[in-house]
């Protein structure tokens, strides 16, 4: 059952309906069910034992209604064409929703950079940099990290792209190396929006950090700053997982003791982390825990017809791209569980991504703490936009958030006219 699950069709489902309350007729909204453009890439590499390996990828451009395509890079081995079109759909309505004034795009190459030696992984990037040229660009489309790629592999995309282009040009991806014309608090946004989310949600509901428990699914870049800011603000981190399970400790667990087991080496999993009164559970397990507000930061599909049922948890916080299926999300709603929607609640990494490149473009240097109260400033108004929304018209708050989002890309196609 699971095996036919389409992403894509997900997005299209969403958008239908947000088009059909907001009174659109099919050819108001139309485009939207189309990427704008869809480049399917391969590229070989000489493996360190001298063998050669044919990888392959994927550029989609969703929409470049309201400006240039933006979205990351994902490396990971179950990368597939409809989850790309999924993902750059995403990226258009979540850069509608903030207000941001880009459209949507995603990559991806189907490949295990775990697996990868760092000269591999440079030669894949470099080349993927290279096929999808033709594509990118600061004013067409600008590629930043997701799953499995970061800072370094922005480095060598930035490095391969003013290669082809002869000379520097920084503002041709974001997520870069501080060094390397990147910002400061980018890596920490995308989990810095998570957490002023659930502040803003748990704030609308009366209730306070201190009393709320918190359970994290994905240590990744997005997944390891919720935990390590939620914990800062005084919530109780319960559990955290990754690929390998999770750990619970129904007291909380010491977030600052598993961020230095897991940086110690990007080896480590938390399969093999021990602490006093800690106990293994499976990701299952973590995303059925009772607690009150659940995060899940790692792919999608994770909540979905066969477990939603099972979820016990009083808020669900998408800080993954599509983590809740469409079946789950009617089964969630049906059982009086809140969830604030991904195109708003992970917003904060593409908020800062739109800050370097405004940065780079205007070749300036923001402090730290701009970057962050920015950040607050724009997630907290797209927050209130989409409370608001949703309690007038009485729907969900992922309705609440496209009704804002095809909204606002609908008026500009129709600003700019068909002809
Ligand atoms: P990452 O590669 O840094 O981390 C992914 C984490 O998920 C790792 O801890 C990994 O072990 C874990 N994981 C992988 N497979 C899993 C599974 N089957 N079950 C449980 N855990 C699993 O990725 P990231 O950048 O943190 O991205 C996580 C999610 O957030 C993705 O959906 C991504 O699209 C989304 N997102 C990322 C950003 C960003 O700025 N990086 C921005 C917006 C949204």
């Amino acid at each position: 059952m699971q095996d036919l699950y389409n992403p894509y069709d997900n997005v299209l489902k969403v958008v239908d309906n947000a088009a059909s309350i907001l009174g659109y007729e099919e050819n108001d909204y139309a485009t939207l069910r189309y990427p704008e453009r869809e480049l399917k890439v391969s590229m070989p590499v000489v493996m360190d034992d001298g063998s050669l390996k044919v990888f392959e990828g994927f550029r989609v451009q969703h929409s470049t209604v309201r400006g240039p395509a933006k979205g990351g890079v994902r490396f990971h081995p179950a990368v597939n064409h409809d989850e790309v079109k999924a993902l750059a759909a995403w990226m258009t309505f979540k850069c509608a929703v903030v207000n941001i004034p880009y459209g949507g795009g995603k990559g991806g190459v189907i490949c295990n950079p775990g697996e990868l030696s760092e000269r591999e992984k440079h030669s894949l990037t470099a080349k993927y940099t290279a096929q999808i040229a033709p594509l990118i660009g600061p004013e067409q489309d600008v590629p930043a990290p997701d799953v499995g790629t970061n800072a370094r592999v922005m480095a060598w995309m930035m490095d391969q792209y003013s290669m082809l282009k002869g000379h520097s040009v920084l503002s041709c991806v974001t997520g870069k190396p501080i060094g390397l014309g990147g910002i400061l608090g980018r890596s920490e946004a995308t989990g810095r929006g998570v957490m002023f989310t659930v502040k803003n949600l748990l704030s609308k509901q009366g209730r306070k950090a201190s009393e709320s428990t918190v359970a994290v699914q994905g240590m990744g870049n997005v997944g390891s700053v919720t935990a390590k800011l939620l914990h800062k603000e005084g919530f109780k981190v319960a559990a955290v997982s990754d690929v390998s399970g999770g750990i619970y400790r129904e007291d909380g667990i010491d977030v600052a003791a598993v961020l230095a087991y897991l940086n110690e080496n990007p080896k480590n999993l938390l399969a093999d982390y021990h602490e006093d009164g800690v106990s293994h559970i499976s990701n299952s397990e973590l995303l059925e825990l009772d607690v009150d507000v659940l995060v899940p930061a790692a792919l999608e599909n994770q909540i979905n017809a066969s477990n939603a049922d099972r979820i016990r948890a009083r808020y669900v916080v998408e800080a993954a791209n599509g983590p809740t299926t469409l079946e789950a999300d009617e089964i969630l709603q049906k059982r009086g569980i809140m969830l604030v929607p991904d195109i708003l609640a992970n917003a904060g990494g593409v908020v800062v991504s739109y800050f370097e490149w405004v940065q780079n473009i205007q070749e300036l240097c923001w402090s730290e703490d701009r970057v962050n109260e920015e950040l607050k400033t724009i997630m907290d108004t797209a927050f209130e936009a989409v409370w608001s929304i949703a309690h007038e018209k009485d729907v969900t708050l992922r309705t609440g958030a496209y009704l804002i989002a095809v909204q606002r890309v609908v008026e500009a196609q129709k600003g700019r006219g068909i002809f």
